[in-house]
């Protein structure tokens, strides 16, 4: 599910913002340098993928979901592996944070952009429905504590959730949203995606319910023009564990994606470890 997210990500970031003509030429799953991102080169991923990859941390390694904790795995990937694609206000604050503590001091969290919403898709593997909502209320709550910031957090949270734990049809998954997560789900989403959460997480929702397959899912977020790194990233963490969707990306996308530290081998290690981590909590299902 995380290499799939970074995949939307790194695919989408060549096209973020840019002119819909160019979308129109080469929205054709190749990774693609964007025109003046030039720290971003094709194949790297950004801010979606470094803030679900703490979020994953923090599951696996199973520490106390507090709001200092997530501040102190937001500071920490960071710092390991400082690379742009933040919103250059939240880039600034970072890169000036020693820790979760003076990270918490700092911000001034009443956003209601996308960032809380990007790297929720992760905390949709609990079973149980009130710890994916209340965990993702907090790590949201770090820096988008406004219900508009929540809230589209926890619906991107709630699609993973969905097709995992609920067993269920794309055709289904904009109700089963609006039935557990406040706001217009179910509204379908045409044109450009700007900066709220809710956008890009209507975005996905719409495009997963109208691909048939997952390159196709990656064609039609990037499609929308906009904030389309965050759709891809949002939609593609969705869809991978949708058991409608065919997984026909091509292998370029896996083997291109950056491979450092924490590129490739790094993310594909941490899905293990969160398929066990989810396969923890299936034994209990009752049969
Ligand atoms: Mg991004």
């Amino acid at each position: 599910m995380l290499i799939e997210l970074a995949i939307g990500d790194a695919y989408g970031a060549g096209f973020e913002y840019v002119k819909p003509e160019i979308i129109t030429k080469y929205n054709n799953l190749e990774y693609r340098q964007h025109p003046t991102h030039k720290g971003t080169k094709p194949g790297m991923y950004t801010d979606d993928t470094q803030m679900s990859l703490a979020i994953a941390e923090l599951m696996v390694e199973e520490l106390e979901w507090t709001k200092l904790n997530v501040a102190n795995k937001f500071v920490e990937v960071f710092k390991r592996d400082v690379r742009e694609g933040y919103a250059s206000g939240f880039y600034h604050f970072l890169t000036k944070m020693n820790n979760g503590e003076m990270f918490l001091e700092n911000i001034k969290p009443y956003s209601d952009k996308s960032g809380a919403a990007m790297r929720a898709p992760v905390l949709g593997i609990y079973k149980d429905r009130k710890e994916v909502l209340e965990k993702t209320e907090i790590q949201a709550s770090v820096t988008h504590d406004t219900k508009d910031g929540i809230n589209a957090a926890k619906a991107s949270a709630m699609i993973v959730h969905f097709f995992l734990w609920e067993s269920g049809k794309k055709k289904d998954l904009a109700k089963y949203l609006k039935d557990h997560v406040k706001g217009d789900w179910a509204s379908r989403w045409t044109g450009k995606v700007r900066s709220k959460g809710w956008m890009s997480v209507r975005a996905a929702i719409t495009a997963i319910q109208e691909a048939d397959s997952m390159s196709d899912l990656l064609t039609k977020c990037v499609a929308y023009t906009g904030d389309v790194d965050t759709v891809a990233a949002i939609a593609l963490a969705g869809g991978s564990v949708c058991k409608e969707l065919r997984n026909d990306l091509p292998g370029w996308l896996y083997s291109g994606m950056e491979d450092g530290e924490f590129g490739r081998t790094y993310i594909e290690s941490l899905d293990k470890e969160l398929k066990a981590f989810y396969l923890q909590g299936k034994q209990d299902l009752p049969l």
